[in-house]
């Protein structure tokens, strides 16, 4: 298959600048081009789109150096160089004519493997692809990127009516394997399948809520975490979408569905009217109040402002609290009182929406799944909350709110009306009905490995409260953290020991990484509070010692450990990844050493190995600046923004390798485990001494942090414990040129912590992060 190696995209918009920032991100070289301008410089407005995506926030770019692979040009000049690149991707205004006579204008410059791909959001691309050439449509595709594209992971693939499979092929090769997404095939139907659903879910919620006489904040409240969705709920994630674009959607989908129930609610109406659009707007359903704190809300009523009030429903309180998304769906359709009420009524009218279109919108209905979770950040897609809550309670639900949903969801295929079924290790899902059959149900094809399917069928080797070691075959060990937050007590820092010397007897490797939401968040810096305003300082050191022990372990460990970590690897979690001969990180890791930020430094082992990693690679003058390279990387505590800025910031080295794509990341760690061990793994050997830079680099730190007292960036306590960072990585008051170990630097280390957790203003920081999550300047 031939590989996609360079891109074309059009419209350098909201959607094209960041689809061309991500695939440059990913390493492929993109020409952005847009309409020509009049001025001197007709590529001006491709210019302004690749120029303001560094401003753009969550950060569309994986490192800043990405922009440089973007080139911009226009529509009138440059399209026969477009046509020389593997991958056209159309994202010009949403309207049939305007792509279409861009279309025409493409095909004869079209190379003869270059794929033409459209990112409409809903145009059938039997409409869009009418009249091309045979030739050029068996190379006509779309690929419906998400916004924000570099975040939400969901691509929907949607074949034109001569779309071939090696187009299909070519394009899921490069959004597996070069840029993290989940390419998620859908049927040639108006709005493909997640904003069908999404949309239907938030039109149906506006017509329900004011049946029920619902408030707008109710609204949310009900339809954000409740359900397992997003905080946004419902009416702010309109005001963070656009009312405006709402609209368009709604009617969109009104002249292409005219049977179903979509409408423009009037006061959504009123608002458009008003140009209230949202957030852009700075008005819309929500909007600031008369105070800085204050917000108002629209009165579904009567489409007036009032101020915002609380939403309170007593009877869903312990649906809040329940942590397991199936748990969770089972409590909320048992619950009794008007908010439980009208969630399940609000709910299940998504519900038997998505099931009654499926057939229509995919061929898989795992896919229906997949693109609300992905592409809408709904915790679990319809026909898992289907099944969470039971085929036979759900129909119930059906009756009582009068909702129709499709017969075939209630019979059983294989004694099971459920669509997912749990069989050996191996997940029958139902097959797609046909006309007047409940069809059967065939093997789901898995994405990759996933920890929850292994869990459900598998022992583990060792099971603890906050961890778990898994067999994941080929004599590879895999351990899970799943503590709240993944935070390290000693019970994971144990069970880091205990798996170390297990996979030393017998096993080939282990792998440490999960699928929680986040890799680590470091030490629980809880116990380390209670036990310093205790005086417990034995404890503390203690827990230190572990947390060094569990890394040096990693290190020096017979077999290969590959750490994998995904999202946050702050702290402890980022001194584990350093430790690890062969770290394979998620392309989303956000790692640091951040203790400075709850008054500490990092002692689990995480300065010693910044520090000895830069002096083993460079000698005398070289040493300084890098040095202070790592002293500002903790002192500040840094936090890379993506995997390839881990690198770029210098918390990762060669050693450590991006996972291809996030879905196969755990697949991949263990690949590399057995990898090096069929190579004949040695652990290193105990880092020689080292020479140290001593007082010469102290005085160094100091004048550093001199300047940043008096240009008021850092405070006296900021200071400290700069200067303990900058003693540890001086390798102690001792003259230049002294040689030390390893264990010295974990010494001190481990004193420079103990000194910094018996000051007031650091234990003020920890517990200000433990009640406040966020740091304290003090
Ligand atoms: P946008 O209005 O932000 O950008 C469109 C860009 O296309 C503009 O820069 C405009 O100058 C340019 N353009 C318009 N007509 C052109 C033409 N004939 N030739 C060359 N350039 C032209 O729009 P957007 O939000 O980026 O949407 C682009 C496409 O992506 C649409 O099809 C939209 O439906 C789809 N989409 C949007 C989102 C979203 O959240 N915004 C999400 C998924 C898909």
């Amino acid at each position: 298959m031939q590989p996609i190696r360079s891109a074309t995209v059009i419209g350098s918009g909201i959607m094209g600048s960041q689809i061309a920032a991500h695939l440059a991100g990913c390493g492929i070289p993109v020409l952005l081009l847009d309409v020509p301008s009049e001025g001197k410089d007709r590529n001006a407005v491709a210019n302004k789109g690749r120029d303001g995506l560094k401003k753009v926030k969550p950060s569309p770019l994986y490192s800043s150096e990405a922009t440089d692979l973007i080139t911009t040009g226009n529509t009138a000049d440059h399209l026969a160089e477009a046509g020389k690149t593997d991958w056209i991707i159309e994202a010009i205004i949403e309207q049939p004519k305007p792509k279409q006579e861009l279309f025409q204008k493409l095909a004869p410059l079209m190379g003869p493997d270059t794929i033409l791909a459209t990112n409409t959001s809903g145009i059938p691309l039997r409409v869009l692809g009418e009249g091309l050439p045979e030739a050029v449509q068996q190379r006509f595709i779309g690929t419906h990127f998400f916004n924000p594209p570099r975040y939400l992971r969901l691509v929907e693939v949607i074949r034109g009516p001569k779309t071939s499979q090696v187009t299909a092929d070519r394009i899921e090769h490069v959004l597996n394997a070069v840029l993290n997404k989940v390419p998620v095939p859908a049927l040639d139907s108006p709005t493909f399948i997640a904003n069908r659903i999404g949309v239907q879910a938030m039109v149906a919620t506006v017509k329900i809520a004011k049946e029920l006489g619902l408030s707008v904040e109710e609204v949310d409240a009900l339809t954000g975490p409740l359900m397992g969705r997003p905080k946004t709920g419902t009416f702010k994630l309109v005001d963070l979408v656009g009312i405006d674009t709402l609209g368009h959607i709604i009617n969109g989908l009104k002249q292409a569905f005219p049977k179903e129930d979509f409408s423009i609610d009037p006061v959504i109406q009123g608002l458009i009217d008003k140009k209230f659009f949202g957030r852009k707007s700075n008005a819309g359903f929500y909007r600031k109040g008369k105070s800085k704190e204050d917000m108002e809300v629209v009165d579904l009523k009567t489409g007036e402002y009032r101020p915002e009030a609380k939403a309170r429903f007593e009877e869903l309180k312990d649906v809040s609290k329940e942590e397991n998304a199936e748990k969770k769906f089972r409590k909320l359709f048992a619950a009794q009182g008007r908010g439980a009420e009208a969630a399940q009524r609000i709910l299940s009218s998504t519900l038997a929406y998505a099931a009654a279109v499926a057939p229509s919108i995919t061929d898989e209905l795992s896919y229906v799944d997949e693109a609300m979770e992905l592409g809408f950040g709904w915790e679990t897609g319809p026909f898992k909350i289907i099944d969470a809550i039971g085929p036979e309670a759900f129909q119930s639900a059906c009756s009582k709110f009068k909702i129709e949903a499709p017969a075939w969801l209630f019979q059983s295929v294989g004694g099971d009306a459920r669509t997912y079924k749990d069989e050996g290790g191996k997940v029958l899902i139902r097959d797609l009905p046909k006309a007047g059959s409940a069809g059967g149900r065939h093997e789901m094809k898995a994405r990759g490995f996933s920890l929850a399917r292994h869990r459900a069928s598998h022992k583990p080797v060792i099971a603890t409260t906050d961890a778990t070691l898994w067999d994941m075959g080929d004599r590879i060990l895999l351990l899970e953290f799943h503590s709240k937050m993944n935070s390290m007590g000693p019970i994971s820092l144990d069970m880091i020991l205990k798996s170390v010397e297990k996979a030393n007897d017998g096993w080939d490797g282990l792998v440490i990484g999960n699928q929680g939401q986040n890799f680590c968040a470091g030490a629980n810096i809880a116990m380390v509070l209670m036990d310093a305003v205790n005086g417990e300082f034995d404890n503390v050191d203690q827990a230190i010692r572990m947390f060094q022990k569990a890394s040096m372990a990693i290190k020096y460990s017979g077999v290969p450990v590959v750490v994998s970590p995904h999202n946050m690897a702050l702290g402890g979690g980022c001194e584990f990844v350093l430790h690890s001969n062969r770290p394979v990180l998620s392309p989303e890791t956000y790692m640091g050493l951040v203790e400075v930020g709850v008054g500490l430094l990092p002692a689990g082992g995480g300065t010693k190995e910044l520090a000895l990693r830069t002096y083993q690679s460079g000698r005398g003058a070289l040493t300084l600046p890098a040095l202070a390279k790592a002293f500002e990387l903790i002192a500040t505590g840094k936090v890379s923004t993506s995997a390839r800025e881990a690198f770029d910031l210098g918390y990762m080295d060669k050693r450590a390798v991006i996972a291809a794509n996030e879905s196969t990341r755990l697949d991949q760690a263990k690949a590399e485990a057995l990898a090096m061990a069929r190579a004949g793994y040695r652990p290193p050997a105990p880092a020689p001494k080292i020479e140290v830079l001593g007082t010469e680099a102290i005085a160094a730190f100091e004048t550093g942090i001199f300047m940043l007292r008096e240009a008021g960036y850092a405070s006296e306590h900021d200071a400290l414990i700069a200067r303990e960072v900058g003693h540890i990585l001086a390798g102690g008051k001792v003259t230049a040129g002294t040689f030390v170990d390893e264990e010295y630097l974990l010494d001190l280390e481990r004193d420079g912590f103990l000194r910094l957790v018996g000051t007031k203003k650091s234990q003020e920081r920890i517990e200000f992060m433990l009640k406040k999550g966020k740091p304290l300047r003090n």
